[in-house]
């Protein structure tokens, strides 16, 4: 190996070496690029459906393309649902109601096939199903891991009711045999979990013996610290915990980009989006020529600031 080539050898370990280095910066998480986006969505704005690429709001809705954690918010009395229809995800339900009561159908969150719901839950949030209905409905292979974050209530109610023969929606949730679902624990000292079933049985294992218990309540305190956020706040989106939604930081201001011109508005440095109004050309309007004896002028002008020529034809009494 010749002196250069030694050199050349040792210059790329380093390189390496930094790699590498940078790879473990990056596993742990401290360049941020281990975090995941986190979508803000309203469940009074309509169904919900969650697919392995993205999610749409109502059944007949555009996709918009995601990949990250989904916050969902808001009260409905409408038929609006919550469907994960393939993929694992997780959703943070923040202080949310769906209530189907009224209504003659309707399953408020379905976890179909075989897809993967972490269900976050921060505050109170209710699942109060239509007739025939379970709150959550699980597909055959579908896994459900509720977790809860902080203090609150979740509130499931099934409506049992009699649909061509049979009694249907009678479990708060319904579970098929190859498909789980986990509920919140209490893993620390001072974290509390108590779950009531339809008769206010306390104990969590008879959730489950239970399994046609229409009523299902969980109330938890579960300490939570924020530590894991979705990437830093810029002018188009907050900070959020991805754990349990909270917004950490607001959403900054627009950063004045390209300045605005005569036809031009200006625009944000970082987002591009635009900020306020074109500024407009700026002059004095000459005749150039009179029409029809007077009555119609043509009139020019060099605009001062870019020196574009206008034209215009004007009606002389205006
Ligand atoms: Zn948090
Ligand atoms: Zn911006
Ligand atoms: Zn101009």
């Amino acid at each position: 190996m010749g002196r250069r080539t030694r050199k050349m050898a040792h210059w790329l370990t380093g390189i390496a070496a930094g790699l590498f280095l940078t790879q473990i910066l990056y596993s742990q998480g401290i360049y941020g690029a281990e975090t995941e986006n986190m979508v803000c969505l309203d469940i009074s704005e309509g169904s919900i459906y969650i697919t392995d690429t993205g999610y749409r709001i109502g059944e007949g809705g555009e996709e918009t393309s995601f990949d990250g954690i989904y916050k969902i918010s808001g009260n409905t009395r409408e038929d609006y649902e919550i469907h994960v229809l393939e993929g694992e995800h997780v959703v943070i339900m923040d202080h949310m109601s769906i209530d189907q009561r009224t209504l003659e159908d309707g399953c408020p969150l379905t976890v179909a096939g075989d897809s993967v719901l972490n269900l976050y839950l921060q505050g109170d949030n209710s699942l109060f199903a239509g007739a025939g209905n379970s709150a959550i409905e699980l597909g055959e292979d579908a896994r459900l891991d509720i977790e809860g974050f902080g203090q609150g209530i979740f509130t499931l109610m099934a409506y049992p009711a009699n649909m061509g023969g049979e009694l249907e929606g009678t479990s708060a949730i319904n579970i098929p045999e190859d498909a789980a679902v986990t509920y919140p624990s209490s893993p620390e000292t001072g974290d509390v979990v108590n779950m009531y079933t339809g008769n206010n049985r306390l104990s969590p294992e008879k959730v489950t013996a239970y399994k046609a218990e229409p009523y299902l309540q969980i109330r938890y305190s579960i300490s939570h610290h924020c530590t894991r956020f979705s990437p830093e706040a810029d002018c188009t989106r907050a900070q959020y915990c991805l754990e349990c939604g909270r917004e950490v930081a607001p959403k900054t201001a627009h950063v004045l980009g390209t300045q605005a011109t005569c036809t031009e508005a200006a625009r944000c440095a970082n987002c591009g989006c635009i900020m306020g109004e074109p500024l407009g050309h700026k002059g004095v309007w000459k005749l150039e020529k009179e029409l029809y004896g007077g009555l119609v002028r043509q009139e020019s002008m060099v605009c001062t600031v870019c020196h574009e020529t206008l034209y215009r034809t004007v009606n002389a009494e205006e």
